[in-house]
């Protein structure tokens, strides 16, 4: 249970773990209904689309590819970012992978907790900090 006021998860997949992260947000949308989600634009309209629209305050920043990674990474300096949760595939290119990269060292600097995968994402639940 959380004992922690609301704060701002970014939620972000690649194309082919967008279907995961659609499947782990519906499992844990009873958490993740209490924050502020901020999320790049396909990831946010796939997440809006397959889930109950009014149970998640979902904020879009533009496409991974179009620079979204930066912006969220300009809000994580901006202190504005408490979780980051990056569904990344390790499998396929990415034209933005430096993008991706940048993102991930900064929720690093600034030490935000960050899970690129299902299994992290579930301990950063379960450890009460959401
Ligand atoms: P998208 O971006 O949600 O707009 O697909 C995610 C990414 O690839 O960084």
């Amino acid at each position: 249970m959380s004992t922690t006021s609301r704060k701002c998860v970014a939620l972000i997949a690649h194309d082919r773990k967008k279907e995961e992260l659609t499947q782990w947000v519906g499992l844990n949308v009873g958490t993740l209904s209490a924050h502020r989600l901020v999320a790049t634009k396909t990831t946010a309209s796939v997440l809006l689309k397959e889930l109950d629209e009014a149970a998640l305050d979902i904020i879009s920043v533009a496409s991974g590819p179009m620079g979204g990674d930066q912006q969220i990474g300009a809000m994580i300096v901006e202190g504005k970012i408490d979780a980051l949760i990056f569904f990344t595939d390790p499998l396929s290119p990415h034209p933005h992978d430096v993008d991706v990269k940048a993102l991930t060292r900064l929720a690093t600097v600034y030490d935000i907790p960050m899970a690129c995968s299902k299994a992290t994402a579930n301990l950063i639940i379960a450890s009460g900090y959401l």
